[in-house]
């Protein structure tokens, strides 16, 4: 028998999360901030700029997953044409919509539905579903969705490439208020980069913790702590988050708390989380004494490339350093 230790921090997650959830449940409700989709990596902080509230689909599919549910809709979305070799986030997704089924009715009461965006906005830099995933939502509801093109087989990244991509971005932003009326607000975007970039570098420096040994954490704690890097980044609730877990987290390793007592072997984990397995997958890992300690997953959203201080460019072309006056 293996107890698998929690940390405290995991209630304030289980708040901070249903407060996500009510929050755009509110405004969906009271069409009042506008409901904007976003895909996981795609661009959260010029939606929050723009006065959205964000809700993240995949997020929502890896709920499904973990409840044990996404199997049941997976083919409901076969049924339709969607084809089994494709992500399942999106055939989860789509399926239990198809159905009128979400886990979040069941978790949160007074929540009976997915918020109905009043946009949805893609970046294919992470895949090309995510595109065809939202599109599918635009024609059922009749709402725009718009999005970045990213470049594909990229080697070094080049003054062209970068442009090609601040362009879009710009025309995204005037097309986002054309469609919408939603306005940008350069200082915003500013402070939210960097709102961002400091959730990203506390969520690195929680994974680095299992660098210590014993580590105070494994894999099957940051697919759940990472929950505010993929869905609140931006947000300074995030930063309180990823502050408060660390503080308890130097405490474990201050007085050498093992999250897998006797810890023997210290390995890796390449991919996705099973996310209807994770007890199971944890509880198999501390009978080995083995600690999960790093993976590609949970390292997906450390962005160090944003830069809050950077010059940026405004959607009318004139250049404004974050911070400074008009
Ligand atoms: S393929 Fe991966 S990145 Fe793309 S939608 Fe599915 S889970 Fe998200």
């Amino acid at each position: 028998m293996v107890e698998i230790r929690k940390l405290k921090t995991a209630k304030l997650m289980k708040k901070v999360m249903a407060d996500h959830f009510y929050e755009i449940d509110a405004a969906m409700k009271a069409g009042n901030p506008k409901v904007a989709w976003c895909t996981s990596v795609g661009p959260a902080e010029l939606l929050r700029a723009m006065g959205f509230v964000v809700y993240f689909p995949e997020n929502h599919a890896a709920i499904l997953g973990a409840t044990r549910t996404a199997t049941d809709y997976i083919p409901v979305a076969n049924a339709i044409g969607y084809s089994p070799e494709i992500c399942s986030y999106l055939t989860a997704d789509v399926g239990a919509y198809l159905k009128g089924f979400t886990p979040l009715a069941k978790i949160y009461d007074g929540i009976e539905t997915i918020p109905k965006p009043d946009v949805l906005v893609y970046n294919t830099n992470q895949c090309r579903d995510v595109k065809d995933w939202f599109e599918w939502y635009a024609r059922r509801w009749n709402v725009p969705c718009l999005g970045i093109e990213s470049y594909v087989n990229v080697g070094e990244v080049t003054e062209t490439h970068v442009q090609g991509i601040a362009g879009q971005f710009k025309k995204l932003a005037d097309d986002l208020t054309a469609a919408t009326g939603n306005k940008l607000d350069m200082d915003k975007l500013a402070e939210t980069v960097w709102l961002s970039r400091k959730c990203s570098d506390l969520w690195k420096e929680v994974l680095e913790m299992a660098t210590h040994k014993p580590s105070p954490l494994t894999f099957f704690d940051g697919t759940i702590h990472m929950g505010p890097a993929v869905v609140m980044r931006g947000t300074q609730v995030a930063i309180d988050y990823y502050e408060t877990l660390l503080e308890e987290l130097r405490g474990w390793v201050a007085e050498g708390v093992a999250a897998v007592p006797g810890e023997k072997f210290r390995i890796y984990w390449e991919g996705m989380p099973i996310w209807g397995k994770l007890r199971e997958n944890a509880e198999l890992f501390l009978r080995l004494k083995t600690a999960v300690v790093a993976s590609t997953y949970c390292n997906s959203w450390i962005f160090t490339a944003l830069t809050p201080t950077a010059v940026t460019v405004c959607p009318s072309g004139c250049r404004k350093r974050p911070g400074s006056p008009s």
